[in-house]
């Protein structure tokens, strides 16, 4: 059965050595206390947990899955899974970034970045739960009234109740504007209570019912009565499984119920489910028809942890591949044996599958650097006392959030098939739970905005709608870094190529920026390959970056060699994908547009 071993090493390389956070929280408010120790401390308990606890149940999850009760309309969440949230909460993991005022440690968002890898590489689906209500709880504390924090926050913090996102309905999910769940002022004093009626179907609403706890905080898209058409008429919507009032109390059930759970291809363990709003009680969190801005203020963290759990079922891929591939002995190496002791050389040896091994690994360790990243520029646009600061973090995070997200579901689909490919028939058979993986991670590409979405978001409104702020921030961060290593012989390798790319990246985003100004359907034409490019370029940068900062540390000398032969993988035999990519975002839109639809047959 798979095993899991937080990558402590690696994580504290790239928060410290490479990201230095820990000199950029002792200057914001708030992350004094994260010093080195304290989070060192924080790591190796997190790791205890995600190892021992929550791991041994990835399995039970995926073949039990939930249980949905007809009758009651209850959902009971595969065996060991409460406990273990009941262990999270009471460990206080759940409140590790929340505001203090509300029952949290206050500790710097970043922090919660190699919490949230190991919880999603030791179990996805458990993993989710934690995740929807880090997502309300954003919500609640970026938009909410003071008593409602008071109110639904602070439960949520201290882990006695959770959140959903409600958005999708059956006829839209990419396409927020088609929805229909409306929300009426309660009839009582016609909304002068403060309450509103939500009527509506969601589907697919992760963590809608479980046993977990004892409500949950519903946050609900719903229109109001003579709300303008699409997205400039939702609203934003607490809908409590008990109603709760003002002073906090929890009353009889609340019409919002789960009608079923979906039965599907990974995540077993996570309820997905139809929820039901019969005139539900709810309450409006911030202005009216400004619900869907409220959510994509709160996006950025979201989608980065979906990122973090493309990165962390990458690095679950590659640690049962590595361990596979030095055990099972199968053929001799092409250049002669290389265990002439044993019956076979083992599959380590052979280059396509020291191929895999190097991809799955140069994934994991450049996509860890690329998405704790990012989750420190979050700490800067929430934290930082500087204006200037602040506004450049933000630019530069709305940038770099949808090639996270993107960049790394996509190839965490890659690297868990390499993962059952190098397992060859023992990983595609249940018993060894590598297949898990494969299956899990092809929803991440799916929700929290599918890769077309993110991509259409980078270039359509990240690049043409900025006239590229983030990119041009990021390009002189590559561009500082080059200047400042260009005498350093020891990066002369990674760093000519990274200031061609840079360049490269820059002239291919003003050619597409001109053709779409001519034609619009040239976005839709370029996006996806225009969000593989870029991701491909940033995933050099940061492993110049690495083998610049293993160098200057203290890591060991094998760890050091690592870093730079698995740069060199990377430059050698990824980064030439950009070569695809800026070949099919030089041609026309036409050979993709011009065959009418009828002509596909
Ligand atoms: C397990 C699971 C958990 C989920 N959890 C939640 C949750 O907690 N809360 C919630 O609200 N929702 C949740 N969702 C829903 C999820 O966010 C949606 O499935 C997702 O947004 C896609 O919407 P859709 O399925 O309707 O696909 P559609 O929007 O119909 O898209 C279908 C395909 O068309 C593509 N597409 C659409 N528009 C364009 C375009 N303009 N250009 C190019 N391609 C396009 C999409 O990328 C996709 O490939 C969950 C879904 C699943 C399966």
């Amino acid at each position: 059965m798979s095993k899991y071993n937080a990558p402590l090493t690696d994580m504290r390389f790239v928060m410290f050595d490479l990201l230095k956070a820990e000199a950029q929280y002792a200057r914001l408010p708030g992350g004094e206390t994260a010093t080195r120790d304290v989070l060192d401390a924080v790591f190796d308990e997190a790791a205890k947990f995600a190892e021992q606890v929550l791991a041994p149940l990835n399995a039970v999850g995926d073949e039990e899955g939930c249980h949905f009760d007809k009758t009651t309309g209850t959902v009971t969440t595969p065996a060991g899974f409460k406990q273990a949230y009941a262990q999270y909460i009471s460990g206080g993991w759940g409140g590790l970034t929340a505001p203090e005022k509300y029952g949290g440690q206050h500790l710097p968002e970043s922090i919660g970045a190699p919490l949230k890898e190991m919880l999603d590489s030791a179990n996805l689906a458990w993993g989710m739960y934690p995740l929807l209500s880090h997502g309300a709880s954003e919500a609640l504390k970026q938009h909410g009234e003071e008593w409602q924090r008071e109110v639904f926050l602070k439960p949520i913090v201290e882990g006695r109740w959770t959140g959903t996102m409600c958005l999708t309905e059956s006829h839209c999910g990419s396409d927020l504007g088609l929805l229909k769940t409306r929300a009426e002022p309660a009839a009582e004093g016609n909304g002068a209570d403060g309450t509103y009626a939500v009527t509506g179907t969601k589907i697919f609403i992760s963590a809608g019912e479980h046993d977990f706890t004892e409500n949950i905080v519903h946050l609900v898209l719903a229109r109001l009565p003579d709300a303008p058409a699409g997205t400039k008429g939702i609203s934003l919507f607490i809908v409590p499984k008990f109603k709760t009032g003002k002073d906090g109390k929890m009353r009889e059930r609340n019409a919002a119920t789960c009608g079923a759970i979906e039965h599907k291809m990974g995540i077993k363990g996570s309820a997905t489910c139809v929820m039901n709003f019969d005139a539900a009680e709810g309450w409006l969190i911030g202005p009216p028809n400004r619900g869907l801005m409220a959510m994509f203020t709160m996006m950025n963290t979201a989608r980065l942890a979906v990122g973090l759990q493309g990165l962390a079922l990458i690095e679950r891929a590659y640690q049962n591949s590595l361990v596979y591939a030095r055990e099972r002995l199968q053929m001799r190496s092409l250049s002669g044996a290389k265990f002439p002791d044993k019956p076979a050389d083992p599959l380590i040896v052979h280059p396509d599958i020291r191929r895999m091994l190097f991809t799955q690994k140069a994934f994991a360790e450049g996509g860890r650097a690329l998405g704790y990243y990012a989750a420190t520029l979050v700490d800067l646009v929430e934290r930082s006392p500087d204006a200037d600061e602040r506004k450049r973090a933000d630019e530069l995070l709305s940038f770099i959030i949808p090639i996270v997200k993107g960049l790394l579901t996509e190839v965490a689909i890659e690297c868990t098939y390499a993962a059952v490919q190098i397992f060859g028939g023992h990983g595609y058979i249940h018993e060894t739970g590598i297949e898990q993986f494969a299956r899990d991670a092809r929803i991440t590409t799916i929700y929290e905005g599918t890769t077309q979405i993110q991509a259409l978001d980078l270039l359509g409104r990240k690049i043409m709608q900025t006239q590229g702020v983030g990119l041009k921030h990021f390009l002189e961060e590559i561009s500082a870094f080059c200047h400042a290593n260009a005498q350093n012989a020891a990066l002369a390798e990674f760093v000519a190529p990274l200031a061609i790319a840079a360049k490269d990246w820059a002239d291919l985003t003003q050619a597409i920026g001109k053709r779409a100004l001519a034609n619009p359907e040239e976005v839709g034409v370029a996006a996806v390959d225009y969000l593989f490019y870029s991701g491909y370029v940033a995933l050099a940068y940061f492993w110049a970056r690495s083998v610049a900062a293993a160098d200057a540390s203290a890591q060991s000398g094998d760890f050091k060699q690592a870093k730079r032969s698995t740069a060199r993988f990377y430059f050698a035999r990824i980064l030439p994908r950009t070569l695809t990519h800026a070949a099919t975002l030089r041609a026309s839109a036409e050979s993709l547009m011009a065959m009418p639809d009828a002509q596909f047959g």
